[in-house]
């Protein structure tokens, strides 16, 4: 038996399509009525009588299916106001979602998970020490954004795909899940509020590039240092780090913005003249902007994060090249929410 569609998947011509593969006639107007019914005003089941005819709904809910995450916990971190949610798949995986506010009041963004655990390892990162469980659907995504929205006390205006996971390796389902989450009948964010992060997927980004998607892509390059950057990101042991500036360029020429890269910074190992000297060799010719992330390490013989002088010093540094340079606040650390602390496992409340 064919499985059927979900509906958090769906923009309204998905919705139009599928539903003629039912032999059921759907106008463009009923389909954004529908999915602006379920998805933007996020309620719960499918309308009746109105917005649409109810044979039209009654059509769409026995043609699709809409199954619910379960919130197995959510903590909130009081100092900073992060809020992390444990989300719980029907089959049982485990992964986060994170509500994070914005400087202007009252605004938030949500960092979403795209896999359950991570396959790439990353050094500093306690979702890769869990290995890979498996790749989320586009719909988990969905469902996980509009639980976070739903709780949020102001506007969400944003959505980061930087949770458990490597997005680039779940390609077609994080695009989609952008794609809903973009969408006017969707999660009524703007393409170019939503990011998308990757530790350097090669061949993922030039796809990226050629395919044009409107979401900013940022790539976590961190070092300049091949051997270092083996054994932080080992994935980078695939391909060179030229390999990796020409599928850049490749991406810089196929979008208006400025290629963001994402520098993970650890005291006293990729924050010196060399690593500044190190990117303008690489990366010299391109729009660059580098966001600095501390890192973020529970284990007690862990990576530390730099001290104000190390990082202030790096920063000035950068800048002198002409490139824009903002620190990302990463919080929650109370509850776990940080970037690289994401491992489903329950707050350690404060
Ligand atoms: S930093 Fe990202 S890509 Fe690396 S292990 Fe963690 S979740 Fe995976």
């Amino acid at each position: 038996m064919t499985e059927l569609p979900h509906i958090l998947e769906m923009t309204p011509d998905d919705l139009i399509f599928h539903m003629q593969t039912c032999a059921v006639p759907m106008q463009p107007g009923e389909a954004r009525r529908i999915l602006s019914h379920i998805i933007s005003d996020g309620r719960d089941g499918f309308p009746d009588r109105r917005p649409v005819a109810s044979r039209l709904s009654d059509a769409v809910a026995a043609t699709t299916v809409r199954t619910p995450l379960v919130v197995a916990e959510r903590a909130d971190d009081p100092s900073d106001k992060f809020v992390k949610y444990l989300l719980q798949a029907p089959d049982g995986a485990l992964f986060e979602a994170v509500r994070i506010p914005l400087e202007k009041a009252d605004t938030f963004t949500v960092c979403l998970s795209t896999q359950s655990g991570c396959a790439m390892a990353c050094a500093f990162c306690a979702t890769g020490r869990l290995g890979l469980r498996r790749s989320l659907a586009a719909w988990e995504m969905v469902s996980a954004f509009l639980t976070v929205r739903s709780e949020a006390p102001g506007r969400v205006t944003g959505a980061v795909f930087m949770g458990q996971g490597e997005p680039l390796a779940n390609f077609d389902a994080t695009i989609r899940a952008a794609r809903v989450l973009s969408d006017p009948c969707g999660g009524r964010i703007k393409a170019e509020s939503i990011s998308i992060s990757t530790v350097g997927i090669v061949p993922a980004i030039r796809r990226y590039a050629r395919e044009r998607h409107p979401y900013r892509l940022i790539v976590s390059l961190t070092t300049t240092d091949p051997a270092k950057r083996q054994a932080l990101l080992p994935v980078a042991a695939q391909w060179s780090l030229d390999e990796l500036a020409l599928a850049l360029r490749e991406y810089a020429a196929s979008c208006e913005d400025r290629v963001t890269v994402a520098w993970v910074t650890i005291a006293g190992v990729n924050t010196g003249d060399d690593e500044v000297s190190g990117l303008y060799r690489l990366l010299g010719n391109l729009p660059l902007r580098v966001n600095l992330v501390e890192v973020n390490d529970a284990r007690p013989d862990g990576f530390k994060a730099p001290g104000r002088v190390e990082l202030d010093r790096f920063r000035d540094a950068l800048k002198a090249k002409g490139w824009p340079v903002v620190r990302r606040y990463s919080g929650g650390v109370a509850v776990h929410a940080a970037c690289g602390m994401l491992a489903s496992v329950r707050a350690l409340c404060p």
